[in-house]
């Protein structure tokens, strides 16, 4: 039997599940499967960075991943120590999700939510919405690309195959993606920056035995520099500990493993390892993101070291661009080349934050270049180099904890679909993040009164913000009544607002990021709607992503 369905997903990690989460909740039916039974052994991800938590608000999910079964009383604190019975050479201290105050540049925080609480609320919400049709124990074995869809081939846990129809095919595959390698794509970069091993374990009492304070994240230093890491992953009794290792392989034994815990608590403890997971650390983003009618998308096209927590982050940015446009073309007021922009804007970001994670390993792992022995030695000796490691190592490490710049501050700077508005691109220094209206950019945020924040505006269409009802905007109005493009303009009287879209018209596309901008329309506003659409390209559009015919 063959079914049809507008778009087959492949994956049903959390950025399959956010793509048909965001799909559906823009009213496209998708299908995904997931060739597991969608249990998780082991969680990943941890940290819902704020950007994918304006996401969650966007879907109404904000409450339930504040709510989630993470301990909301655990300090976030990252610390840098000898062992947890040993010397603390220094921490960063962060409050407890339940203290912790949004940035004032969003409506939202991050959040401690670990991929086995994360995906069963993604997975909820996509079973609760009627577009979307989620199948476990369901794998992708093949497909044919034509010119107007894809036909693939699905194969049960019986083994029994069918045949589904597809207008697109989006790989949210992972790292070793079957779509990805299908179309022959390649990943460019560094393939292993270290063989690390994951073990998780359990201890009830784990605060009772040492006198480390409260913290998150634990960097273990010894003489040969940093060598593990403890994470407190459930905020009560379960802990992942991590060998973090180099560019040897290495497979450690069970018993090994509890060696080095032993090793990073300072002393014998008792405690129950519950799972283990070797995985190779890399720096990776694939030459293309697909074209045509099949896409790739999430750690099918960017691998990077976890720190810096960018990478299921950096993975619902690249969903949410995508769930947009599919829309677009899909409802038929996307233009011929909007799908082109996809890759335009998603991958130099993805380039951006790899680079990012692994400077961020690398100065995590810099005490295996110089450690002075004395930070290990006991009297007032000792205490000097400590202090002096331990401040320089504290101050080189902000890097890593302050990523508003990465989370909120990238840019779609030579977006073929974006109406440049001759301003200079903006500094951007490292840690620190200024909200900024200029086009390509993520459209700010300021509080409107009543809870409602300037992000709530945005969405599922164009939004026009005008904050002089005196402009005339009727024209751009009707350009987009032309082609069916969903629009609305929105009147703010609004101070602080004003301030910082700067000019008197800001367009904001329905994944809230600004379009164009300008004080008055132009003499062609269907040129504006007609670029922003992708039907009109502005002059360095690639041409990577003609459809073409692909059979695997
Ligand atoms: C230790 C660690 C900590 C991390 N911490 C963070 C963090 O705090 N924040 C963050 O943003 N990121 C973090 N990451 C990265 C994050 O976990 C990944 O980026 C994220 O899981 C990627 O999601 P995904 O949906 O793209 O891929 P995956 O989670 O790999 O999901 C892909 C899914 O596709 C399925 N699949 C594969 N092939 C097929 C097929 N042919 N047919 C059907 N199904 C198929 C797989 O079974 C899998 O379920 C961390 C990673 C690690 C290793």
């Amino acid at each position: 039997m063959t079914n049809h369905i507008p778009v087959l997903i492949v994956g049903a990690g959390p950025i399959g599940l956010a793509l048909a989460g965001d799909l559906a909740w823009r009213g496209i039916p998708s299908l995904i499967v997931e060739r597991t039974d969608g249990t998780i052994t082991q969680p990943k991800m941890d940290l819902i960075g704020p950007r994918t938590m304006e996401f969650c608000r966007r879907w109404g999910l904000e409450a339930a991943v504040r709510n989630c079964p993470y301990n909301p009383d655990q300090p976030q604190d990252n610390v840098w120590l000898e062992s947890l019975t040993g010397y603390e050479f220094g921490r960063e201290p962060f409050p407890s999700p339940r203290e912790e105050a949004p940035p004032p540049q969003s409506p939202v925080k991050r959040e401690r939510c670990p991929q086995d609480m994360f995906d069963p609320i993604l997975r909820q919400w996509v079973e609760s919405m009627p577009q979307a049709t989620l199948r476990y124990r369901t794998e992708l074995v093949g497909f044919d690309q034509r010119r107007d869809g894809v036909v693939a081939t699905l194969r049960n846990a019986a083994g029994e195959d069918e045949s589904v129809e597809a207008e697109f095919l989006v790989g949210a595959d992972g790292g070793t993606s079957t779509v990805r390698q299908a179309l022959g794509i390649e990943m460019k970069g560094q393939p292993t920056l270290t063989y690390t091993t994951n073990a998780i374990f359990r201890c009830p009492n784990f605060w009772g035995l040492h006198h480390t304070r409260k913290g998150y994240r634990f960097i273990f230093i010894g003489p040969e520099g940093t060598w593990s890491t403890i994470v407190a992953i459930d905020g009560y009794d379960r802990y992942r500990f991590s060998v973090v290792g180099d560019a040897n392989r290495r497979t450690l034994s069970e018993s090994e493993i509890r060696a080095l815990i032993v090793r990073a608590m300072g002393k014998e403890f008792p405690f129950e390892i519950l799972s283990i997971v070797p995985w190779v650390r890399r720096e990776l983003v694939a030459e293309s993101y697909g074209g045509g009618r099949v896409f790739i998308t999430g750690d099918a096209v960017h691998l990077n070291s976890p720190t810096g927590a960018f990478g299921m982050n950096t993975g619902m940015q690249d969903a949410v661009d995508l769930g947009w446009k599919l829309t677009a073309i899909l409802e038929g007021w996307g233009g011929s080349d909007l799908m082109a922009s996809y890759e335009a804007e998603r991958r130099p970001v993805a380039l951006r934050n790899i680079r990012e994670a692994t400077a961020n390993l690398q100065r995590m792992i810099s005490p295996r270049e110089k450690l002075s022995p004395l930070v290990f030695q006991p009297g007032p000796e000792g205490d000097v180099a400590r202090k002096t490691f331990g401040d320089a190592y504290t101050q080189m490490m902000k890097h890593e904890w302050f990523t508003l710049p990465i989370h909120l501050g990238y840019r779609y700077e030579n977006s073929p679909i974006i109406c440049p508005d001759g301003t200079p691109p903006p500094d951007d220094p490292p840690m620190v993040y200024t909200q900024t209206a200029r086009p390509g950019s993520r459209a700010p945020h300021a509080w409107l009164g009543d809870g409602r924040s300037t992000l709530d505006l945005f969405g599922q269409s164009f939004v026009l913000l005008r904050f002089d009802p005196k402009v005339e905007t009727s024209a751009l109005e009707a350009a987009a009544r032309r082609c069916s493009v969903p629009f609305d303009v929105v009147d703010l009287d609004h101070d602080a607002a004003r301030q910082l879209y700067v000019s008197r018209l800001v367009l904001v596309r329905p994944d809230g990021f600004v379009a164009w901008r300008g004080d008055a329309l132009p003499q062609d506003a269907n040129a504006i709607v007609d670029i922003v659409r992708g039907a009109s390209l502005r002059p360095q559009l690639s041409t990577a992503t003609q459809l073409r015919d692909t059979t695997v």
